[in-house]
């Protein structure tokens, strides 16, 4: 039992949930990657991970997906590493845009910067930031950074990387508007690349609950105790998690929920509770918004019932 909360948080409560919404039937799995359609709707799985390295998981746990947008948040604190956080703000901002992930743009007017770093454009934008001589140097960095956060190694998707390879035309016209703009350098094709592999890792829910308790932990990995992020940048990753990590739900998700937290296309979420845990979810069906729709009503009902809202410091 990981007792951090006002209400424990159990296994057999997180069993609870799973039982509660497995046989929920809402969304539809992401198509417009052709090979993320053949994703299991049923797969669910739900995952805690402490400070201390506890974990408590349930459900296909050992099920491998890709990370997709999640990666967004780790490839951030890579570039803020490398470039600092002036230069990144100069690059990619931090508003909100309640528009969709993959919106064709509106670079600010007079900074042609992408509004933040976890929609399309300032991912790709970000990822292009990454140091490295080759673009065998920066996809090692990015694998080994990875691996620091997940305790272990991280394997690309090759055939979801050459499926959105092939057939992400939309995230190529952000990098050549970006490009006219000088916002991007020439490695327009090489960057794309790498974003494709970061998006195509592959994860299980276990993995995505302990990179959460790495930013938890500021990061450093709990359970190797290796760091993954110098510890002044988690705060900047845990402030656009907020503001932006839910695609065009993240106000909402910032009332109900009230923890910084990221989605991906493939059905994954991460949520942080700074300084004691991480949870993941993993269910294929995706809202309108594009996040799981198991994953969003877990959370929502963990942070109830552990009374976990960032903002939830008074006895009613
Ligand atoms: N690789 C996906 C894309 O760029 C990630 C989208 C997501 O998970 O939101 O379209």
């Amino acid at each position: 039992m990981l007792d951090f909360s006002v209400n424990p948080i159990s296994l057999e409560l997180l069993t609870q949930l799973h039982d509660r919404y497995q046989s929920c039937r809402s969304g539809t799995v992401a198509r417009y990657i052709p090979e993320l359609a053949k994703m299991n709707p049923n797969a669910f799985s739900i995952c805690v991970a402490s400070v201390d390295g506890d974990l408590l998981s349930v459900g296909d746990d050992r099920q491998l997906f890709t990370i997709q947008s999640i990666s967004k948040v780790f490839t951030y604190g890579m570039a803020l590493e490398d470039r600092g956080r002036d230069m990144l703000l100069s690059k990619v901002g931090v508003e909100p845009t309640g528009d969709l992930f993959n919106s064709i743009i509106r670079l600010d007017e007079n900074s042609k910067r992408p509004d933040n770093p976890m929609v399309n454009a300032g991912a790709i934008a970000t990822t292009n930031l990454i140091q490295g001589n080759t673009a065998t140097d920066r996809l090692n960095r990015i694998l080994n950074t990875f691996k620091a956060y997940a305790g272990r190694d991280l394997y690309v998707d090759s055939s979801v990387f050459m499926s959105e390879r092939t057939t992400g035309h939309r995230n190529r016209a952000l990098a050549y508007l970006m490009r006219h703009f000088e916002m991007m350098d020439d490695r327009i094709d090489e960057t794309l690349d790498l974003y494709f592999q970061q998006c195509a890792l592959l994860v299980d829910c276990r993995d995505l609950a302990l990179m959460a308790a790495t930013l938890a932990n500021n990061g450093v990995n709990p359970r190797s105790g290796d760091r993954a992020i110098e510890s002044k940048y988690v705060r900047d990753l845990l402030s656009v998690m907020y503001t932006c990590g839910m695609y065009n739900f993240a106000g909402e998700w910032a009332y109900r929920v009230g923890l910084p937290a990221k989605s991906g296309v493939s059905g994954g979420i991460i949520a942080v509770v700074p300084g004691k845990m991480g949870i993941a979810v993993f269910s294929p069906p995706l809202d309108s918004h594009g996040s799981s729709v198991r994953g969003v009503k877990v959370c929502e009902d963990l942070s109830n019932i552990c009374k976990l809202h960032l903002f939830d410091r008074f006895e009613s």
